[in-house]
């Protein structure tokens, strides 16, 4: 698609907030157009399908809270299946190296945990989540690891009032064909251009000026949806400077999650499906690996915060080393032939993300509110990380497009 010189209201970024804000603004008259820096629709929302109907979602894999997700409604319009089987997070299959009495103990200690964090965060007080692990506690490394899984971080980075902000059902589904098929599916209509990086916000004008990878177009209002890192870094500017948009961005960094998936080859029935497996419970860096997700033969591992910042950086093969590492030291050494690397992850090197998803600082809560609210009525933020209960979901980012869209609507020039 070439760029058109002039739209009444330009998107930037085609992942779940921007498809959210362009299907909200379908049927509306305005000339609408997202400006897409990738060659694909879906951004942190990416499915592959590998080998043997292997699913491999790249980024987001379960409709979280599924009963309030808007996603569920959506996947039954489309005819995605939804597989409504519930998660095994709390389950060690064949309670290797996790015994049943020490699995009741650490769920104890970690409902303890969140208490003491969410009495603290309603008296208003913003600390660190790792203030309020017990001292010494044996179970300590285990929520930090856990952390590194949701937040994508170690609790001494993570923001308590935020942390208890997040809302949860506890009921979560997948996507059959995979969540990231599902979300680029819902964009299919909506008008892209993909390849076209925006480097420049400029709204000194009456009308905004956005300067791209392909070209310039003039805009009369602008959504913003592109990951906090790449506000933050300045990857994306605006002119005139927002200085308190790069700082409520920088307060909401992108922590780290990253997947491997490994091929289960020979009698991978052995293994129960959507079964769980924990690779330590005293190590803050170590896998949760899925088994037989859905039924397939393969396995995939979940390892998050400076964990698995350090393997990527340790390159190729890194994830899939340890992966079978740990479960061969948890199953058995046949596993070692049994298992095969088939694709990983690497979001923090990825240029259009550089991250997974969005924590706050400690101090930093109410930076959410602070990058949604508009500027002049014609710049409007979205995004997972603007979301103020589902931040860091899929469905978070969707609902916020769709804020974002009613926001720019109010004021658009018919
Ligand atoms: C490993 C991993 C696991 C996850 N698991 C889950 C899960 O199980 N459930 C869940 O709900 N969520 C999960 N998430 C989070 C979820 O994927 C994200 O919160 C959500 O997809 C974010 O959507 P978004 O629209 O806010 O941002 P994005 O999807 O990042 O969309 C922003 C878009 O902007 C584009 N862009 C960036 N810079 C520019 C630019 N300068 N110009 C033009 N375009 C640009 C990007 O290419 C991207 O397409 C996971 C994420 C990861 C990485």
């Amino acid at each position: 698609m070439s760029l058109p010189s002039d739209v009444d209201v330009a998107i930037i970024g085609a992942g779940a907030a921007g498809i959210g804000a362009a299907r909200a603004l379908e049927r509306t008259g305005r000339r609408v157009l997202v400006l897409e820096a990738r060659k694909r629709l879906g951004g942190r929302a990416f499915t592959r399908q590998l080998e043997h109907d292997i699913v491999f979602d790249v980024g987001c894999g379960w409709l979280h809270s599924a009963d309030r997700n808007r996603f569920v409604a959506i996947a039954e319009q489309l005819d995605f299946p939804i597989d409504r089987g519930r998660p095994h997070w709390s389950k060690q299959s064949f309670n290797v190296g996790f015994p049943k009495h020490e699995m009741a103990a650490y769920m104890r200690e970690m409902d303890a945990f969140y208490d003491r964090a969410e009495a603290a965060a309603k008296l208003g007080m913003d600390r660190p989540a790792s203030d309020f692990l017990g001292p010494g506690n044996r179970w300590n490394a285990m929520l930090n690891c856990v952390s590194t899984y949701i937040n994508g971080v170690e609790l001494d980075r993570v923001s308590i009032i935020d942390m208890s902000a997040y809302e949860d059902t506890e009921i979560n589904w997948r996507s059959a064909r995979g969540f990231g098929a599902l979300v680029a599916a819902y964009g299919a209509p909506c008008p892209v251009a993909f390849d076209t990086q925006v480097t420049l916000i400029n709204h000194s004008w009456r009308r905004i000026r956005i300067e791209t990878s392909q070209g310039t177009l003039e805009a009369d209002k602008v959504i913003v949806t592109v990951p906090t890192n790449l506000i933050g870094n300045e990857t994306l500017r605006f002119r005139p400077e927002l200085p308190q948009k790069i700082e409520a961005a920088r307060g909401l960094p992108l922590g780290l999650a990253d997947k491997v998936m490994l091929a289960l080859d020979h009698d991978g029935e052995a293994l129960p499906k959507n079964g769980h497996l924990r690779g330590s419970t005293t190590k803050v860096g170590t896998g949760s690996y899925h088994l037989r997700p859905q039924g397939l033969p393969a396995i995939e591992g979940y390892f998050g915060g400076s964990f698995a910042r350090e393997l990527e950086t340790a390159g190729e093969g890194a994830f899939a080393d340890v992966a079978i590492n740990e479960i061969v030291a948890l199953l058995g050494s046949d596993y070692r032939r049994k298992l095969r690397p088939l694709a990983v992850s690497t979001w923090e090197r990825d240029p259009f993300a550089n991250g997974s998803y969005s924590y706050a600082l400690p101090g930093h809560h109410d930076d959410r509110a602070k990058l949604a609210s508009p500027v002049d009525d014609r710049i409007f933020f979205a995004g997972e990380a603007t979301s103020p209960n589902f931040f860091s979901t899929c469905h978070g980012a969707l609902e916020s497009g769709i804020r974002a869209a009613a926001e720019a609507l109010n004021n658009v020039p018919h």
